[in-house]
């Protein structure tokens, strides 16, 4: 797994889940390093970062805090995984977001004023509050910071009423998936639909036939149907028997059939011919369930959207991004909660190629697989 930077404002509890989230790495044999920025300056420097401030001035402090994410960034492959508490200000420099992001995954702790507000009152080592240590002041300075944050984070957790190791359970699981995301990525740099199509009506038909048959036979089908059927228009004023006729190679040739002309008339009679682009409308065709309605959103109109398929829920369990789901609609909400909404229809891409070219059903390749360090399958069985 990728290094883990946390950033955030002061009191957001970078150190005490950075600390929770080593012990777990440690407890599971990981190699790793817990590196708190600020003590780690202090300790070089010498002296408390008050100290710092007052004799050389916050600039130079920011300039010591770049130096110290420069010499992580370059840690040669293979050393010990760092687990990075950032001071609050550290994420505020584009240059030390690029270190970090060179370096691994930016998690951004959230908290309202009055959390932060609770958690430091007491505190004498914060000098960005001496003189100010009141909601107000503390609510305008995370304002100001709030954009830079939000801009740098791969994923943020927020921490409001929330246990340490409730947050860590979120941060390993959100992290799992964009590691995931991000191997997977660069196994498959093109993340396309198997099914062939030129046009939003053309894909609805085509994952309608895919039910129990494979994309291969759906896409030797349907040329011979769009050649007789060219249009929406042709394929609703069909006779059901005569699309049966053609569709029969990809089972279930009656009901699909029927599905597929149903949904043509709909198309015709209550949209002019095109594709609705909302989940509702797409859900009230004949025959569109959420795995088509979420290939036609991803797909088509390049909204967020995750395809569960028997690839993506087999390889989700498999992996641990999901625990024990097995229904579709169920793993899609267990996914929603961990995948960036932008990455899901691609990822969902990537699971069927993945599942077709190494993690096949019933003989997974683990000794080929990019995944195999992080999968929970590949890691309990090396156990066995
Ligand atoms: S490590 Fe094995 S089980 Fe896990 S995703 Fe890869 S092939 Fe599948």
């Amino acid at each position: 797994m990728g290094n883990i930077f946390l950033i955030g404002f002061m009191g957001t509890g970078k150190s005490t889940v950075a600390r929770e989230l080593h012990a777990r790495a440690k407890a599971q044999g990981v190699p790793c390093e817990y590196i708190e920025m600020d003590q780690r300056i202090e300790e070089e420097q010498g002296m408390p970062i008050t100290g710092i401030f007052e004799k050389r001035g916050e600039a130079y402090f920011r300039d010591l805090e770049t130096d110290l994410l420069r010499r992580l960034a370059e840690r040669a492959p293979g050393a010990p995984r760092l687990i990075v508490s950032c001071g609050g200000g550290a994420a505020v420099r584009e240059e030390n977001v690029r270190l970090m992001k060179k370096a691994g995954w930016i998690i951004l702790l959230q908290a309202t004023p009055d959390t932060v507000l609770r958690r430091v009152r007491k505190s004498k080592d914060r000098p960005i509050l001496n003189g100010n240590m009141n909601r107000a002041f503390i609510a305008s300075l995370m304002e100001k910071r709030r954009a830079a944050y939000e801009a740098a984070a791969d994923l943020t957790v927020s921490v409001d009423g929330r246990k340490v190791p409730q947050i860590c359970d979120e941060i390993a699981r959100k992290t799992k998936a964009l590691e995931v995301i991000d191997r997977l990525k660069k196994e498959y740099p093109l993340a396309a639909c198997t099914l062939n199509y030129e046009d939003a009506w053309q894909l609805l038909v085509s994952v309608r036939l895919a039910a129990q048959c494979t994309d291969a036979r759906v896409d030797m089908v349907t040329p011979k149907l769009y050649e007789k059927f060219p249009t929406v228009e042709a394929l609703a004023a069909a006779d059901p028997a005569e699309i049966e006729e053609i569709v029969k190679p990809c089972g279930l040739g009656h009901s699909k059939a029927r599905d597929i002309s149903a949904c043509m008339r709909v198309l015709r009679d209550q949209y002019g011919g095109r594709v609705p682009d909302d989940m509702k409308s797409l859900l009230a065709l004949p025959g569109v369930g959420r795995k088509s309605a979420n290939l036609i959103l991803g797909d088509i109109f390049g909204k967020p959207a995750i395809v569960t398929d028997t690839h993506c829920i087999r390889l989700c369990n498999l992996i641990g991004l999901v625990d024990g789901i097995k229904e579709p609609a169920k793993v899609e909400k267990a996914l929603w909660e961990i995948i960036p909404p932008e990455e899901g229809n691609d990822l969902c891409h990537r699971f069927v190629l993945h599942g077709r070219a190494v993690c096949v059903a019933r003989r997974p390749q683990c000794d080929k697989c990019c995944l195999r360090d992080i999968c929970r399958y590949a890691i309990e069985k090396s156990y066995e």
